[in-house]
């Protein structure tokens, strides 16, 4: 249910973006009090519309009524009109309403769906493994089409039919009154928010703006790594290494627990990158920047005696090492004071934070705190991290919050998986050829199969792989993969199964849906985790072992600790975020201090026990943080529901009917979605249970 296309892009495996302006909301109070003839208008077509259709019209009367008053602007037509836009377009009966209802469902389908296929084709050439990209390739897949949808639905007046007619609602009703709602209740509340906000195109703009201001600051945030200088001069990293912060930063960290010689010492030094960064005690000159040598425990800045890159030839006759002057903050503060100025047309979600947790997630936010507390103050921590330490042979240090060694080698190595894949599937038609074959190895019936596998279309991508749903049940959803000249690889036919996930949850919930308004899932979350558990099972699908109980005992205790390093950082955006809003005309400086105070709390809170060190500030190290407007919270929420998906999958066996089933429950409320698949609402009980057995397999409980 959206005016706006959304598709599924795993940029890197299972992190969707979130696409901005896509969120719906109740009631918006556009200040009507300037129209004194509205009040007066209201109240007479109040009694007239009774009069009309009878008694048992008056709540629907009363709320139409007020819904559209709240949204009419001067420039949307005098009392006149007003009136004789209300008469012409109450539906008065059921059957009127019935006929309505059905004809927009139909309607919107067709609009989302076109507008789906356009954008589709317009990326083409950005999207696909189709030759150069020219500059006006970029523009066409920047277009979006639907851009000025719900602009154009208020200018017609097709979004007051909607909002005369059907409800807005809080979330509040949606979760008490929800589960007793019929499908077409739920697809008349999903119609309504379409339209349960009427933005200024200025705002907007303003939003757009911060954002990608903001994006383009994190995305040429790169560390030259070659020119980290340790406490004795030495370089650790290898020339031209060039890291992009946080993401290549936190990785590297990972990678290095395999390099037995020198992993320890790169790690210390990435950490302490990671702390001048959060602190903005970097020296700005050697951001993006391979011309200087930097040791970033003293930081002392010289002239790179050994370039490692094509620098041009840029003097630096003066140069200091003055620290970066909290830009990062200064990023952070223009999405926070843009997404501000929306609160005055939301006031039922009045703020940024309400906006992310009612709306888009439909978990309050309360409720997503306690969960996350319940992982991080979980006794189980401080088994999982005696374990660690033991594994390691040390006490931990403040990076093994992203310890990365629970993964176990299997049995087959990197380039023997390579050539297995090379084989049978040597170009992306032979992998198409072989979906309805891998769908009923995940125990769909033939024809189910099949059914599935021609509504999916496999496209050559430019990168590693995305899915693309389609938005109407005419069009098709496609699965871009990457195929080497060789073949395809194995991680590209890792990544292949994750994609078609995807579009198996997509076609399920589009075209064997009841209602098209219901399409989808509840939040990305969702899509990732039914995606996950196809990925989950790759082997299998070649033909080879399914990987052991040791494998799946330590997958588990990664997948805590993951769980419990995400909620940290999402608790921090979370308390940030708050913060801000406490503050509203703080400095960059002082935000850079409040955040840095911030994320020590949460640390000495939840971390200091299981570490032993106080006053740490690594959890203020995402970028998300900079440029998402609140989006971390919801990676320790996909953890937490993926986990539920699969373990529910486990129990139940067979994989395919279990997935569809599942599927069809479409875009209600994630408990909704949750007590239907799994018989519990979402929650951290699967994640914390299987841990413990998990844990108590191993013999760690002993001590
Ligand atoms: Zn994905």
């Amino acid at each position: 249910m959206r005016l706006f296309p959304v598709f599924a892009l795993c940029v890197s495996l299972c992190s969707a973006s979130t696409v901005f302006g896509e969120t719906t909301m109740p009631a918006v109070t556009v200040d009507n009090r300037s129209l004194p003839w509205m009040k007066g208008a209201c109240e007479k077509l109040q009694t007239q519309l009774i009069a009309k259709y009878g008694e048992s019209q008056r709540t629907r009367v009363e709320r139409g009524l007020r819904q559209v008053a709240e949204f009419w602007r001067s420039g949307d037509g005098d009392e006149a009109s007003f009136e004789d836009f209300v008469l012409s377009n109450f539906a008065g009966d059921q059957s009127t309403l019935n006929t309505m209802f059905n004809r927009f469902q139909g309607l919107v389908e067709q609009l989302n769906g076109h507008m789906q296929e356009i954008t589709r084709e317009f990326r083409q050439q950005a999207d696909l493994d189709a030759g150069p990209v020219l500059p006006f390739d970029d523009l066409f897949a920047g277009y979006d089409p639907s851009a000025h949808a719900v602009d154009d639905f208020f200018n017609n007046k097709l979004a007051f039919v909607v909002l005369l007619n059907f409800p807005l609602t809080t979330l509040e009703e949606r979760l008490t009154q929800g589960p007793n709602w019929s499908r077409q209740q739920w697809a008349e509340v999903r119609l309504a928010q379409m339209f349960g906000k009427r933005i200024p195109a200025e705002v907007n703009l303003e939003v757009a703006r911060a954002a990608a201001e903001s994006d383009s600051y994190i995305s040429q945030y790169n560390l030259w790594m070659f020119h980290l200088v340790d406490q004795n001069g030495q370089r650790l990293f290898p020339p031209k290494l060039r890291l992009l912060s946080h993401w290549n930063l936190r990785d590297e960290i990972k990678a290095d627990y395999a390099d037995h010689e020198h992993g320890l010492a790169k790690q210390r030094c990435i950490q302490q990158v990671m702390e001048r960064i959060i602190t903005q005690t970097i020296p700005g000159i050697v951001v993006n920047n391979p011309r200087f040598d930097w040791n970033p425990w003293t930081n002392e800045v010289r002239l790179a005696t050994e370039p490692d890159a094509d620098s041009g030839n840029t003097q630096y006759g003066n140069f200091t090492n003055a620290p970066e002057p909290s830009t990062r903050y200064a990023m952070l503060l223009k999405t926070f004071q843009a997404s501000r100025k929306v609160d005055p047309y939301s006031p039922t979600a009045p703020s940024l934070i309400a906006r992310r947790f009612d709306e888009d997630r439909e978990i309050p936010e309360q409720r997503v705190r306690e969960m996350l507390e319940q992982v991080v103050t979980s006794p189980l921590l401080p088994k999982l991290a005696a374990l660690i330490q033991a594994r390691l042979g040390r006490p931990l240090e403040p990076f093994d919050v992203w310890y990365d060694g629970f993964r176990s080698r299997g049995a087959y190595t990197e380039a023997q998986l390579d050539a297995i894949v090379a084989k049978k599937y040597p170009t992306a038609g032979a992998f198409q050829k072989d979906i309805p074959n891998i769908l009923m190895k995940f125990g769909f019936s033939p024809e189910k199969a099949q059914y599935v596998a021609d509504n999916i279309v496999v496209d050559p991508a430019r990168g590693s792989g995305h899915a693309m749903g389609a938005s109407m049940r005419s069009a098709k959803a496609h699965l871009r993969t990457r195929v080497e000249s060789t073949g395809m690889n194995y991680k590209g036919f890792n990544i292949a199964i994750h994609e078609m996930g995807h579009n198996v949850e997509q076609t399920f919930s589009l075209n064997e849906i009841d209602d098209t308004l219901l399409e989808g899932v509840p939040n990305t979350a969702f899509t990732e985790a039914l995606a996950m558990v196809l990925q989950g099972h790759d082997l299998e699908i070649l033909g080879l072992a399914a990987p052991d109980e040791q494998t799946n005992t330590l997958k588990t205790l990664n997948d805590f600790w993951n769980t419990y390093e995400i909620s940290g950082v999402a608790l921090v955006d979370m308390d940030v975020w708050h913060w801000m809003y406490d503050h509203p005309e703080a400095s960059p400086q002082q935000l850079r201090d409040a955040t840095v105070a911030i994320a020590k709390n949460i640390w000495n809170k939840y971390y200091a026990r299981v570490f032993g060190k106080r006053d740490v500030v690594l959890l203020a190290v995402y970028s998300h943080m900079i440029d998402s407007f609140l989006y971390l919270p919801d990676y320790p929420i996909g953890h937490l529901i993926a986990f539920q998906v699969e373990e529910q999958m486990r129990n139940a066996g067979a994989i395919g009917p279990e997935f569809e089933r599942m599927a069809k429950m479409g875009h209600v409320t994630p408990d909704m979605w949750m007590i239907h698949a799994t018989g519990k609402p979402v929650g951290a009980e699967a994640l914390l249970s299987a841990t413990d057995k998990a844990l108590t397999s191993l013999g760690a409980m002993k001590n």
